[in-house]
């Protein structure tokens, strides 16, 4: 700061204007300046309070403002704010442990900075994985069109968005998509009742044809989240997973929205019964309170990574990475969410928004609603009978009527494709009561309100 006086309101948008690059987004000349938070509320400069339906960017899990999370990073950066991770140092090897508690399974830590960053790692570790294990020709990795998997060349290649990617190619090779287990859109024209599930066997079709010689691994997450709530039919990632193994392909399951409550159980994979090869963490990991990512990977894999020889080892390495404060930051968030019961929390705001949100579904453009633990993901259509996309004024107006009320959500989809026609919540578990009723009823008064005709 230049000056001990507080700067005023068009004093900071003059300086944003002039200096700041947003993020996914058209210059917006006058962005709304959050200020603060407390609970499940943020405040801006204006002083005017909303309900971070979104909790920032599906990450702030354990609501804003949480002293002890403050306490415990203060406390450990005056203890050591650093040690690289070719050293060890406590709180890695603390969280390391309590990660392999909370996947139930057993699996080796690989930290990073952030959900790319875990994404690469997978990639990275997979391909040499196979490689050590003579099999040096398996380097693809399948993926599903809608996915999102990171802004990083490899994480980019993976993500199978169109918006995201149109004027970065080429970007990281050897990644191919697959339809997604789109039930509303299905893209194999199924319904509920004649469904066996071709959006999964499309994998297999997919390695096949590849080549399984050529084919490392399939990432996915439980369920497509930025790319639209894309929930899949419960058979789904059961029978990915069948397939993987069936070629020897590494099964890699993206939880940097879906773990840690988001799915109403700790990881989303656990609502399905799977045992992912590789897992990849981040925001809800610290509840975004630090950036920090992680890669967990299954000790079997691990194994091949002990052989001997100069070049066996994972030869990766980021500054950052498994911070000590990031890592304690991590411990006290994952204490948060145990003590406080807030993973079930989580599937208890998903059942009240399945309950009281259900008769939106009357609402002509309202085409679909589908919640996976406490996300929940609101398709809205210009015409029930067509399912054509809603337009993006309509989107842009039930967005711009919940702020009026107070109430922050989100869009998702593919703008390019047409499908960013998703309104998306995704609140902190640590809700209250009153915070999840006002959710609901600020819904349902924007959508009373919204007019029929076209837009
Ligand atoms: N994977 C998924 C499923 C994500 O939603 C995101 C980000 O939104 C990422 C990976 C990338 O995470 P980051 O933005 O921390 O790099």
């Amino acid at each position: 700061m230049e000056t001990d006086t507080p700067r005023g309101k068009e004093e900071l948008l003059e300086l944003d204007r002039k200096y700041v690059w947003h993020h996914m987004t058209a210059h917006n000349d006058n962005p709304m300046i959050v200020a603060s938070g407390e609970g499940s509320w943020v405040t801006d400069v204006d002083g005017q309070r909303y309900l971070d339906g979104m909790s920032g960017l599906w990450c702030v899990n354990v609501g804003h403002g949480r002293k002890e999370i403050a306490e415990a990073a203060a406390q450990q950066m005056m203890t050591l704010a650093y040690a690289t991770m070719v050293q060890a140092h406590i709180p890695s090897i603390e969280l390391a442990a309590k990660l392999n508690k909370w996947l139930e399974g057993e699996y080796r830590i690989f930290f990073s900075n952030s959900g790319s960053d875990a994404n690469e790692v997978a990639f990275k570790i997979a391909r040499q994985y196979h490689h050590q294990n003579g099999n040096p020709t398996k380097h693809k990795f399948i993926s599903r069109h809608r996915a999102y998997h990171g802004n990083s060349m490899g994480a980019l290649g993976a993500t199978g968005q169109s918006q995201r990617k149109l004027k970065y190619e080429p970007l990281g090779v050897g990644f191919s998509h697959v339809p997604p287990p789109y039930c509303y859109r299905c893209p194999f024209g199924q319904t509920k009742d004649s469904c066996s599930l071709q959006c999964a066997k499309a994998i297999e079709q997919a390695i096949v044809w590849e080549g399984p010689d050529s084919v490392a691994g399939v990432i996915v997450e439980p369920t497509i989240t930025g790319g639209g709530m894309i929930v899949p039919h419960e058979g789904y990632l059961p029978m990915v997973s069948q397939i993987c193994k069936k070629y020897n392909v590494l099964l890699i399951v993206d939880e940097v929205i879906c773990g840690f409550g988001r799915s109403g159980k700790k990881f989303g994979h656990h609502n399905y019964g799977v045992k992912p090869d590789i897992v990849t963490m981040a925001k809800g990991l610290t509840s975004a309170y630090s950036p920090l990512s992680a890669t967990a990977v299954s000790a079997e894999l691990y194994a091949t990574f002990q052989q001997a020889g100069p070049t066996s080892h994972f030869r990766h390495i980021n500054t950052f990475g498994g911070n000590p404060v990031s890592c304690v930051v991590a411990l006290k968030n994952l204490e948060i969410l145990e003590n406080e019961g807030l993973v079930g929390r989580s599937a208890d705001i998903g059942n009240a928004f399945r309950a009281r949100l259900t008769p939106l579904l009357e609402h002509p453009h309202v085409g679909d609603i589908r919640i996976f633990g406490s996300a929940m993901g609101i398709e809205l259509v210009e015409d029930q009978g067509t399912k054509e996309p809603a337009t993006p004024e309509r989107v842009a107006q039930l967005i711009a009527a919940c702020k009026s009320k107070g109430l922050l959500i989100g869009k998702n989809g593919d703008t390019v494709q047409g499908f960013a026609n998703i309104l998306t919540l995704s609140p902190p578990f640590s809700s209250t009561d009153q915070d999840v009723e006002f959710i609901i009823e600020t819904l349902l008064s924007v959508f009373q309100t919204t007019p029929p005709e076209r837009m």
